[in-house]
């Protein structure tokens, strides 16, 4: 535990609330480079910056970014930025803020906010000025490029959201309902979910079949519960692919009555893609979420007249329109809550394939 004793005393001064005297504690931080585990180190406390708040951070969920952060690959830089904290799905209370915080955009000391993927961006570029900042090409991500959420001591974030105990919301959530959303879907008709019992599937799966009326197919594998956990979220049919082989085009096919009008991809692997292009329909959206290095063949989309589109994370709005349907009761996260020091077993786990619905920390113990 250490104090931030160093800081003149006229810096706090402009704050709403003193940060003097407030501990910080054990901080999940990254100091090697990439493939080492987290070290468990103290933290120090922060002054934020005029258009920046300090949050004491209660819960934060664990998300398939941060492997990338920890190992490398998908978004994470070549280089890796070191010492990092990683995690971007914090939800916590206001302890002070910068002055534009409060003047500009309304929050308050006391509120119950959250720390999402994106910190920063930069407001004029095309996305920016599209209203798409989700595709903002200098935005900088929360646990990424700065500090993130895997913390027990306060983190600087330039925005909040209201919403408590809603981590997985801030980025598994906003992005399979902003994702689902953007394909503009007809209630009705089949959407397949593949990879549909992680964090971002068993979402999307509740928004698919509870927001945009669809008929939902998951498709997932290498569990056998994985099928009831995806039924009890509202999958009207689930295929296991593993189980499948060869035959999940054909078995895809068949429940949908001649394939599928929507299709999220969230694994990132390039057989889901070669699969998703066969059993899709006539003029059918292909939603690709889990990238890694994949690609989408051709040959379907030329033949099915197919649209493809792909989708990052989602913006501000999405995060809020998202955060309304946790408020009202309609989407449940499924959490399984764990220690700050279990980060890299759940990270592992993650890795593996090994995690139904959310692994959620909490930082308050
Ligand atoms: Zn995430
Ligand atoms: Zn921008």
């Amino acid at each position: 535990m250490t104090r931030d004793e160093g800081e003149p005393s006229h810096k706090v001064a402009p704050f709403q609330n003193g940060i003097q005297g407030l501990e910080a504690g054990l901080c999940a931080t990254l100091d090697r480079p990439y493939g080492n585990a987290y070290s468990f180190l103290p933290g120090k406390i922060h002054h934020p910056g005029p258009d920046e708040a300090l949050v004491r951070l209660d819960y934060s969920g664990v998300c398939h970014g941060d492997v990338y952060g920890r190992d490398g690959g998908g978004p994470a830089p070549a280089q890796p930025q070191r010492p990092l904290i990683g995690g971007h799905e914090g939800v916590g209370m206001i302890i002070a803020l910068g002055g534009n915080m409060s003047k500009h955009l309304g929050f308050e000391p006391g509120q119950t906010v959250g720390v999402a993927w994106r910190s920063n961006v930069c407001g004029t570029c095309d996305a920016c000025r599209a209203g798409a900042e989700n595709h903002c090409s200098s935005q900088k991500i929360v646990g990424m490029h700065r500090p993130g959420t895997f913390q027990h001591q306060l983190v600087r974030i330039p925005h909040s959201l209201n919403g408590a105990a809603t981590c997985p919301i801030l980025c598994a959530g906003v992005t399979a309902f902003a994702a689902i959303r953007m394909l503009e879907p007809e209630a009705g008709k089949w959407c397949v979910v593949a990879g549909a019992a992680g964090g971002v599937g068993h979402l999307a799966i509740q928004y698919a079949k509870k927001v945009f009326g669809l008929r939902v197919l998951a498709i997932d594998g290498g569990n056998p519960g994985k099928e009831a956990f995806c039924k009890n979220e509202g999958a009207d049919e689930y295929v296991d692919f593993v189980d499948a082989g060869e035959d999940l085009v054909h078995i895809v096919r068949e429940k949908t009555q001649g394939g599928a009008d929507y299709v999220l991809v969230l694994s990132p692997v390039q057989s889901a893609y070669n699969a998703a292009g066969e059993f899709t329909r006539f003029r059918a959206k292909v939603m690709a979420v889990g990238i890694g290095n994949c690609h989408m063949p051709l040959r379907p989309i030329l033949r099915k007249d197919l649209t493809i589109r792909s989708h990052e994370t989602g913006t501000k709005k999405d995060i809020e329109d998202a955060l309304q349907y946790s408020a009202s009761g309609l989407i449940r996260c499924r959490i399984e809550v764990l220690k700050l020091n279990d980060l890299n077993k759940a990270l592992d786990r993650l890795k593996g394939g090994q995690v139904q619905g959310k692994l959620v920390l909490d930082l308050r113990s």
